[in-house]
């Protein structure tokens, strides 16, 4: 998708703050540090929209950025914080529970992960609970500038067995540095958005 507009819109911390505007959406989750921000910003060929390395503790904000007038992404807070306290962890699931269960113009999920490592146990419970949800999944595995091609494969087999990705859910290379896989992403978004 060519971007021509691409703005942040707000930072929700309640439900009643989310946009109205009837969009598409897609929302964005993933283990902080993964590289979600960074993402966001190479899709949309940006360099700064998206805050990187946005601040732990932020557990209960949802980040809206309007694309071309024609869909929202939802940058949802990272999960996986080692050091979180267990309320902050409850303040998560339940923010989550709610944006996942009620946003109708939800259309799919994209859940980024690192090539270069198995899933964590964190990521399995995510993809896991999107599948509770029957929300349709792209699988985004990035940082793949940091491995060589040559291994893509095998890391690929490793995170698809880990999370057990079902059928009808997609698994894309990224790389954020290069720009891999920039444009398979975006046909899984206007497939997914079109449906
Ligand atoms: P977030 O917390 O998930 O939003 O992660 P960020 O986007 O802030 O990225 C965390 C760190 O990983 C930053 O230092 C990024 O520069 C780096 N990073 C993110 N994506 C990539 C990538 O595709 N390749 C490489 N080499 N580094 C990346």
């Amino acid at each position: 998708m060519l971007v021509k507009t691409a703005e942040f819109v707000i930072s929700a911390v309640k439900p009643a703050q989310y946009p109205e505007d009837a969009l598409p959406e897609i929302a964005l989750a993933g283990r902080s540090n993964v590289g979600k921000s960074s993402l966001i910003n190479c899709l949309i060929r940006r360099k700064n929209l998206a805050r990187t390395s946005s601040k732990p503790g932020k557990t209960q904000t949802i980040n809206f950025y309007r694309i071309n007038e024609a869909l929202y992404f939802a940058d949802v807070p990272g999960y996986g914080f080692a050091k979180v306290p267990k309320s902050v962890r409850a303040a998560w699931g339940k923010m989550m529970e709610t944006y996942l269960s009620k946003r109708d113009w939800l259309k799919a999920v994209i859940q980024v992960v690192d090539l270069r490592h198995p899933p964590t146990n964190d990521d399995y419970n995510m993809y896991q609970y999107l599948k509770h949800y029957g929300i349709p999944t792209i699988v985004v595995a990035t940082k793949a500038d940091k491995i060589s091609r040559g291994q893509w494969q095998k890391h690929l087999k490793v995170i698809r067995e880990g999370l057990e990705l079902q059928k009808g859910d997609s698994l894309i290379v990224f790389s954020s540095e290069t720009g891999q896989g920039r444009d398979d992403v975006w046909s899984e978004i206007t497939r997914l958005i079109e449906e």
